[in-house]
């Protein structure tokens, strides 16, 4: 008799546990209703690339030397660096040059590599194409002014989180002047304070 009082007592504590979880798991969810949606809403936001974004190529003509390192540092030998030896001057001469966007994984060792600073990573990563083909960018294309999210009308910018005000963990509402969070070298140089216990 008092084994079966036992099991009922158990029984309601639980019920009454388990009631009281449901309960606070739904205080929870109805809290998050309330607060503002992370949700970046592309393709009327996006969210700005990082400084060190490795995007779409840049490749300036007048730069290269030919000198065909990026092609050695590729994983996968991709840039085509298409020269020809002027007798006049004995200096190679450039003809053309390609980079196949629909094979290379942008790792940014070509441009790590280059001599002459003629490549560059820019921030652009929409090369979504109907044809493959077309990724296969000639210099005239890898010379195109890259596309940015901030120069976009249509678009709302939104900053990433590392590049948000300190404390702040929503990009949406942050003021244009908001800076991020820590100081730069040259504000750390400059301030007085700073000096002092320096010297
Ligand atoms: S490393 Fe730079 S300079 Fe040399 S071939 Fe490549 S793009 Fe041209
Ligand atoms: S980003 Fe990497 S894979 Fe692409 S061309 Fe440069 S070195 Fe090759």
């Amino acid at each position: 008799m008092f084994g079966f009082l036992k099991q009922v007592g158990d029984y309601s504590r639980e019920a009454a546990a388990a009631a009281r979880g449901i309960t606070q798991g739904l205080a929870v969810t109805f809290d998050h209703m309330r607060r503002r949606p992370v949700t970046v809403q592309y393709p009327y936001e996006k969210l700005i690339p990082s400084e060190r974004y490795r995007g779409r190529i840049h490749f300036e003509f007048d730069k290269c030397i030919a000198c065909e390192v990026c092609v050695r540092v590729c994983p996968i030998n991709l840039p085509v660096v298409d020269w020809v030896m002027n007798k006049e001057t004995r200096k190679k001469q450039l003809k053309n040059y390609s980079i196949d966007f629909g094979v290379c994984i942008f790792c940014g060792n070509c441009v790590e590599y280059c001599p002459t600073n003629c490549l560059s990573m820019t921030e652009e990563y929409e090369l979504a194409a109907f044809d493959r083909h077309s990724l296969n960018f000639d210099n005239v294309a890898l010379g195109r002014l890259p596309t940015s999210v901030t120069m976009d009308p249509s678009v709302q910018p939104l900053r990433e989180l590392a590049y948000l005000p300190k404390g702040a963990m929503d990009p949406h509402g942050v003021p244009d002047e908001a800076r991020r969070a820590g100081r730069l070298p040259q504000d750390v140089v400059t301030d007085p304070s700073a000096t002092r216990q320096h010297q």
